[in-house]
Protein backbone atom coordinates (compact mmCIF):
# COMPACT_ATOMS: atom_id res chain seq x y z
CA UNK A 1 0.00 0.00 0.00
CA UNK A 2 0.95 3.59 -0.17
CA UNK A 3 1.62 5.78 3.01
CA UNK A 4 2.35 8.85 3.89
CA UNK A 5 6.00 9.00 5.49
CA UNK A 6 8.29 11.56 6.81
CA UNK A 7 12.02 11.89 5.63
CA UNK A 8 13.02 14.56 7.21
CA UNK A 9 12.43 18.37 8.27
CA UNK A 10 9.28 19.33 5.69
CA UNK A 11 9.84 16.26 3.24
CA UNK A 12 6.37 13.87 3.17
CA UNK A 13 6.46 11.96 0.96
CA UNK A 14 3.55 9.09 -0.07
CA UNK A 15 6.15 5.91 0.06
CA UNK A 16 5.23 1.98 -0.73
CA UNK A 17 5.05 0.75 2.24
CA UNK A 18 3.80 -2.96 3.91
CA UNK A 19 0.29 -4.18 4.03
CA UNK A 20 -0.84 -4.30 7.66
CA UNK A 21 -1.31 -7.63 8.81
CA UNK A 22 -2.67 -9.52 12.20
CA UNK A 23 0.41 -9.85 13.60
CA UNK A 24 -0.99 -10.50 17.44
CA UNK A 25 -4.36 -12.53 18.10
CA UNK A 26 -6.09 -9.47 19.65
CA UNK A 27 -4.93 -7.16 16.62
CA UNK A 28 -7.12 -6.04 14.02
CA UNK A 29 -6.92 -4.29 10.75
CA UNK A 30 -9.29 -1.66 8.90
CA UNK A 31 -9.64 -0.11 5.93
CA UNK A 32 -9.45 3.47 6.12
CA UNK A 33 -12.47 5.88 5.36
CA UNK A 34 -10.75 9.01 6.12
CA UNK A 35 -7.51 10.12 7.85
CA UNK A 36 -6.29 13.33 8.59
CA UNK A 37 -2.99 15.43 9.89
CA UNK A 38 -2.48 16.56 13.33
CA UNK A 39 -1.20 19.74 14.86
CA UNK A 40 1.03 17.66 16.50
CA UNK A 41 2.47 15.96 13.59
CA UNK A 42 3.59 19.66 12.71
CA UNK A 43 6.09 19.26 15.61
CA UNK A 44 8.76 16.51 13.72
CA UNK A 45 7.51 18.12 10.05
CA UNK A 46 9.33 21.12 11.35
CA UNK A 47 12.36 19.33 12.26
CA UNK A 48 11.75 19.90 16.15
CA UNK A 49 11.56 16.84 17.35
CA UNK A 50 14.78 15.24 16.23
CA UNK A 51 13.43 12.08 14.08
CA UNK A 52 16.29 10.56 12.34
CA UNK A 53 14.48 7.86 10.02
CA UNK A 54 11.95 7.81 7.71
CA UNK A 55 8.80 7.72 9.76
CA UNK A 56 5.45 6.45 8.54
CA UNK A 57 2.77 9.24 9.71
CA UNK A 58 -1.06 9.43 11.10
CA UNK A 59 -2.68 8.39 14.18
CA UNK A 60 -6.23 10.15 13.66
CA UNK A 61 -8.55 7.22 11.86
CA UNK A 62 -11.51 5.45 11.25
CA UNK A 63 -12.85 2.96 8.74
CA UNK A 64 -14.20 -0.24 8.42
CA UNK A 65 -12.65 -3.44 9.95
CA UNK A 66 -10.78 -6.10 7.49
CA UNK A 67 -9.96 -8.52 9.65
CA UNK A 68 -9.49 -9.51 13.46
CA UNK A 69 -7.36 -12.10 14.88
CA UNK A 70 -8.47 -14.88 16.51
CA UNK A 71 -8.77 -13.55 20.20
CA UNK A 72 -10.76 -10.85 19.41
CA UNK A 73 -14.12 -11.14 20.86
CA UNK A 74 -16.10 -7.86 20.65
CA UNK A 75 -15.10 -6.35 17.33
CA UNK A 76 -16.48 -7.62 13.66
CA UNK A 77 -15.58 -7.78 10.05
CA UNK A 78 -17.60 -5.37 8.43
CA UNK A 79 -18.14 -2.59 11.60
CA UNK A 80 -17.32 1.14 11.27
CA UNK A 81 -15.53 1.44 13.88
CA UNK A 82 -13.30 4.44 15.80
CA UNK A 83 -10.15 4.29 18.20
CA UNK A 84 -7.82 6.48 19.73
CA UNK A 85 -3.87 7.45 18.85
CA UNK A 86 -3.31 5.66 22.07
CA UNK A 87 -4.12 1.56 21.94
CA UNK A 88 -5.09 0.35 25.11
CA UNK A 89 -6.44 -3.10 26.70
CA UNK A 90 -9.48 -0.59 28.84
CA UNK A 91 -9.05 -3.51 31.71
CA UNK A 92 -5.71 -2.43 33.73
CA UNK A 93 -6.22 -0.32 36.58
CA UNK A 94 -5.43 2.98 35.15
CA UNK A 95 -7.90 2.30 32.21
CA UNK A 96 -10.95 1.32 34.46
CA UNK A 97 -9.64 4.50 36.83
CA UNK A 98 -10.72 6.68 32.63
CA UNK A 99 -7.14 7.37 31.85
CA UNK A 100 -6.60 4.59 29.03
CA UNK A 101 -3.47 6.95 27.36
CA UNK A 102 -1.75 5.68 30.88
CA UNK A 103 -2.87 1.77 30.00
CA UNK A 104 -0.48 -0.34 31.51
CA UNK A 105 -0.43 -2.13 27.97
CA UNK A 106 -0.27 1.30 25.78
CA UNK A 107 1.27 1.32 22.69
CA UNK A 108 0.92 4.61 20.52
CA UNK A 109 -0.57 4.16 16.80
CA UNK A 110 1.14 5.36 14.09
CA UNK A 111 1.08 4.92 10.19
CA UNK A 112 -2.76 5.80 9.86
CA UNK A 113 -2.36 8.16 7.00
CA UNK A 114 -2.56 5.25 4.48
CA UNK A 115 -5.43 3.03 3.28
CA UNK A 116 -4.94 0.48 6.11
CA UNK A 117 -3.97 0.61 9.21
CA UNK A 118 -3.01 -2.27 12.06
CA UNK A 119 -4.62 -1.52 15.43
CA UNK A 120 -3.67 -3.23 18.63
CA UNK A 121 -5.62 -4.76 21.21
CA UNK A 122 -8.66 -4.39 19.06
CA UNK A 123 -11.69 -5.50 21.91
CA UNK A 124 -10.01 -2.26 24.01
CA UNK A 125 -8.76 0.24 21.77
CA UNK A 126 -12.05 0.58 19.14
CA UNK A 127 -15.79 1.30 19.62
CA UNK A 128 -18.45 0.31 16.73
CA UNK A 129 -20.87 2.51 15.97
CA UNK A 130 -24.60 1.07 15.38
CA UNK A 131 -24.71 1.63 11.69
CA UNK A 132 -22.55 2.33 9.01
CA UNK A 133 -22.05 6.23 9.04
CA UNK A 134 -23.01 8.26 5.59
CA UNK A 135 -20.49 9.46 3.89
CA UNK A 136 -21.30 13.23 5.25
CA UNK A 137 -20.97 11.58 8.78
CA UNK A 138 -17.54 10.23 8.34
CA UNK A 139 -15.15 13.55 8.91
CA UNK A 140 -17.18 13.89 12.35
CA UNK A 141 -16.57 10.29 13.55
CA UNK A 142 -13.22 10.73 12.46
CA UNK A 143 -12.67 13.78 14.51
CA UNK A 144 -13.64 12.03 17.15
CA UNK A 145 -10.76 9.94 16.95
CA UNK A 146 -8.86 12.65 18.59
CA UNK A 147 -8.91 16.48 18.01
CA UNK A 148 -12.48 16.49 19.56
CA UNK A 149 -11.90 14.01 22.39
CA UNK A 150 -8.70 15.88 23.47
CA UNK A 151 -10.95 19.29 23.31
CA UNK A 152 -13.64 17.40 25.35
CA UNK A 153 -11.24 15.62 27.63
CA UNK A 154 -9.84 19.88 27.92
CA UNK A 155 -12.77 20.97 28.72
CA UNK A 156 -13.54 18.19 31.31
CA UNK A 157 -10.06 18.00 33.00
CA UNK A 158 -10.52 22.20 33.60
CA UNK A 159 -14.22 21.08 35.24
CA UNK A 160 -16.44 22.85 32.99
CA UNK A 161 -19.77 22.89 34.40
CA UNK A 162 -23.43 24.62 33.96
CA UNK A 163 -23.06 28.26 34.16
CA UNK A 164 -19.11 28.25 33.90
CA UNK A 165 -16.92 31.36 32.43
CA UNK A 166 -14.53 29.09 30.27
CA UNK A 167 -11.11 30.57 28.60
CA UNK A 168 -9.79 29.19 25.05
CA UNK A 169 -6.39 29.22 24.47
CA UNK A 170 -5.42 28.28 21.28
CA UNK A 171 -7.23 28.48 18.21
CA UNK A 172 -6.41 25.08 16.46
CA UNK A 173 -8.74 22.16 15.53
CA UNK A 174 -8.07 21.26 19.34
CA UNK A 175 -9.31 24.75 20.70
CA UNK A 176 -12.07 25.30 18.13
CA UNK A 177 -13.69 21.43 19.55
CA UNK A 178 -12.39 22.64 23.41
CA UNK A 179 -15.25 25.32 22.64
CA UNK A 180 -17.87 23.31 21.07
CA UNK A 181 -17.06 20.89 24.21
CA UNK A 182 -17.01 23.79 26.90
CA UNK A 183 -20.93 24.71 25.04
CA UNK A 184 -21.80 20.82 25.39
CA UNK A 185 -21.31 20.92 28.76
CA UNK A 186 -23.43 23.51 29.89
CA UNK A 187 -20.57 26.88 30.30
CA UNK A 188 -22.60 30.19 30.17
CA UNK A 189 -19.58 32.11 28.57
CA UNK A 190 -17.10 30.96 26.33
CA UNK A 191 -14.12 33.36 25.60
CA UNK A 192 -12.04 32.15 22.60
CA UNK A 193 -8.04 33.71 22.12
CA UNK A 194 -8.01 33.86 18.25
CA UNK A 195 -6.42 36.18 16.14
CA UNK A 196 -7.67 34.78 12.44
CA UNK A 197 -11.03 35.78 11.57
CA UNK A 198 -11.72 32.26 9.89
CA UNK A 199 -11.14 30.86 13.07
CA UNK A 200 -13.28 33.55 14.86
CA UNK A 201 -16.17 32.39 12.99
CA UNK A 202 -15.85 28.78 13.50
CA UNK A 203 -15.37 29.42 17.64
CA UNK A 204 -18.55 31.63 17.17
CA UNK A 205 -20.59 29.41 15.17
CA UNK A 206 -19.41 26.17 17.98
CA UNK A 207 -20.35 27.85 21.25
CA UNK A 208 -17.65 30.99 22.05
CA UNK A 209 -19.65 34.20 23.31
CA UNK A 210 -16.14 36.82 22.82
CA UNK A 211 -13.46 36.62 21.02
CA UNK A 212 -9.93 38.30 22.50
CA UNK A 213 -7.51 38.99 20.03
CA UNK A 214 -4.86 40.06 21.73
CA UNK A 215 -1.97 38.13 23.85
CA UNK A 216 0.44 38.18 26.42
CA UNK A 217 0.02 40.73 29.11
CA UNK A 218 -2.68 42.69 26.59
CA UNK A 219 -4.68 38.91 26.28
CA UNK A 220 -4.45 38.41 30.00
CA UNK A 221 -6.21 42.28 30.73
CA UNK A 222 -8.99 41.63 27.93
CA UNK A 223 -10.07 38.85 29.89
CA UNK A 224 -9.82 40.31 33.36
CA UNK A 225 -11.67 43.09 31.69
CA UNK A 226 -14.28 40.85 30.33
CA UNK A 227 -14.69 38.95 33.70
CA UNK A 228 -14.69 42.15 35.51
CA UNK A 229 -11.32 41.48 37.09
CA UNK A 230 -12.40 38.07 38.53
CA UNK A 231 -11.05 35.67 35.22
CA UNK A 232 -12.34 32.17 34.21
CA UNK A 233 -13.40 29.18 36.04
CA UNK A 234 -11.87 27.39 33.64
CA UNK A 235 -8.91 27.60 31.26
CA UNK A 236 -8.76 25.15 28.02
CA UNK A 237 -4.67 25.65 27.17
CA UNK A 238 -4.44 23.80 23.93
CA UNK A 239 -0.63 24.98 22.52
CA UNK A 240 1.72 23.29 24.42
CA UNK A 241 3.55 26.80 24.68
CA UNK A 242 5.67 28.76 27.61
CA UNK A 243 3.74 31.34 26.33
CA UNK A 244 0.55 29.73 26.43
CA UNK A 245 0.81 28.34 29.36
CA UNK A 246 1.50 31.26 31.46
CA UNK A 247 -1.31 33.18 29.78
CA UNK A 248 -3.76 30.38 30.69
CA UNK A 249 -3.05 30.49 34.01
CA UNK A 250 -2.84 34.25 34.40
CA UNK A 251 -6.48 34.78 33.42
CA UNK A 252 -7.56 31.97 35.30
CA UNK A 253 -9.58 32.87 38.97
CA UNK A 254 -8.29 31.65 42.30
CA UNK A 255 -9.49 28.06 42.71
CA UNK A 256 -10.01 28.12 39.57
CA UNK A 257 -8.91 24.64 36.92
CA UNK A 258 -6.21 25.34 34.06
CA UNK A 259 -6.16 21.73 31.70
CA UNK A 260 -3.83 21.55 29.36
CA UNK A 261 -3.50 19.13 26.10
CA UNK A 262 -1.36 20.44 23.92
CA UNK A 263 2.36 18.07 23.98
CA UNK A 264 4.46 20.86 25.68
CA UNK A 265 7.26 22.19 24.45
CA UNK A 266 9.67 24.33 26.53
CA UNK A 267 6.97 24.98 29.02
CA UNK A 268 8.39 25.71 32.12
CA UNK A 269 6.13 26.55 35.61
CA UNK A 270 7.22 29.00 38.32
CA UNK A 271 6.75 27.43 41.60
CA UNK A 272 5.90 30.85 43.53
CA UNK A 273 3.74 31.95 40.98
CA UNK A 274 1.53 28.82 40.88
CA UNK A 275 1.24 28.60 44.58
CA UNK A 276 -0.30 32.47 44.67
CA UNK A 277 -2.98 32.21 42.06
CA UNK A 278 -4.68 28.68 44.00
CA UNK A 279 -5.20 27.07 40.67
CA UNK A 280 -5.81 23.69 39.55
CA UNK A 281 -3.52 22.44 36.73
CA UNK A 282 -4.95 18.66 34.86
CA UNK A 283 -3.72 17.87 31.82
CA UNK A 284 -1.80 15.26 29.16
CA UNK A 285 -2.62 12.92 26.27
CA UNK A 286 -6.36 12.33 26.34
CA UNK A 287 -7.45 9.74 27.62
CA UNK A 288 -10.14 9.75 24.56
CA UNK A 289 -10.95 6.19 24.88
CA UNK A 290 -12.91 7.10 27.68
CA UNK A 291 -15.11 9.63 26.07
CA UNK A 292 -15.65 7.74 22.70
CA UNK A 293 -19.15 6.22 23.45
CA UNK A 294 -20.63 9.30 24.40
CA UNK A 295 -19.05 11.51 21.28
CA UNK A 296 -20.06 8.69 18.89
CA UNK A 297 -23.74 8.84 19.67
CA UNK A 298 -23.43 12.44 20.08
CA UNK A 299 -22.42 12.51 16.32
CA UNK A 300 -24.94 9.54 15.33
CA UNK A 301 -27.77 11.89 17.06
CA UNK A 302 -26.80 14.80 14.50
CA UNK A 303 -26.03 16.88 17.30
CA UNK A 304 -22.90 17.93 17.11
CA UNK A 305 -20.83 18.56 13.45
CA UNK A 306 -17.04 18.39 15.11
CA UNK A 307 -16.39 17.29 11.23
CA UNK A 308 -16.68 21.15 10.21
CA UNK A 309 -13.28 21.64 11.61
CA UNK A 310 -11.95 20.13 8.51
CA UNK A 311 -11.40 22.91 5.86
CA UNK A 312 -9.19 20.81 3.34
CA UNK A 313 -9.44 17.62 1.79
CA UNK A 314 -7.15 16.16 0.01
CA UNK A 315 -6.57 12.45 -1.61
CA UNK A 316 -3.93 10.58 0.19
CA UNK A 317 -1.66 11.00 -2.57
CA UNK A 318 -1.35 15.09 -2.05
CA UNK A 319 -0.93 14.56 1.78
CA UNK A 320 2.72 16.96 0.45
CA UNK A 321 0.22 19.84 0.15
CA UNK A 322 -2.09 19.15 3.41
CA UNK A 323 0.88 19.50 5.59
CA UNK A 324 2.39 22.61 3.98
CA UNK A 325 -0.91 24.29 4.20
CA UNK A 326 -1.34 23.43 8.00
CA UNK A 327 2.46 24.35 8.70
CA UNK A 328 1.26 27.59 6.90
CA UNK A 329 -1.56 28.14 8.96
CA UNK A 330 -3.56 28.26 5.37
CA UNK A 331 -5.88 25.86 6.87
CA UNK A 332 -7.05 24.54 9.93
CA UNK A 333 -6.79 20.76 9.79
CA UNK A 334 -6.35 18.44 6.80
CA UNK A 335 -8.44 15.65 5.48
CA UNK A 336 -7.30 12.40 3.87
CA UNK A 337 -8.77 10.71 1.79
CA UNK A 338 -6.90 6.93 1.29
ZN1 LIG B 1 -3.67 14.03 16.71
ZN1 LIG C 1 -5.19 -0.40 30.28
Amino acid sequence: MRGAVLYGPRDVRIDERPDPRIIEPTDAVLRLSATCICGSDLWPYRGLNGASEPAPMGHEYCGIVEDVGRAVTSIKRGQFVIGSFAASDNTCPHCRAGYHTSCAHRQWVVGAQAPFLRVPMADGTLVATQELPSSNQVPSFLAVSDVLGTGWFAADAANVKPGATVVVVGDGAVGLLGVLSAKQMGAERIIAMSRHSARQTLAREFGATDIVAERGDDGVARVKELTRGVGADSVLECVGTKESMSQAIRVTRPGGSVSYVGVPHGVELDGAELFYTHVHLHGGPAPVRRYLPELIQLVQNGRINPGKVFDLELPLEQAAEGYRAMDERRVIKTLLRP
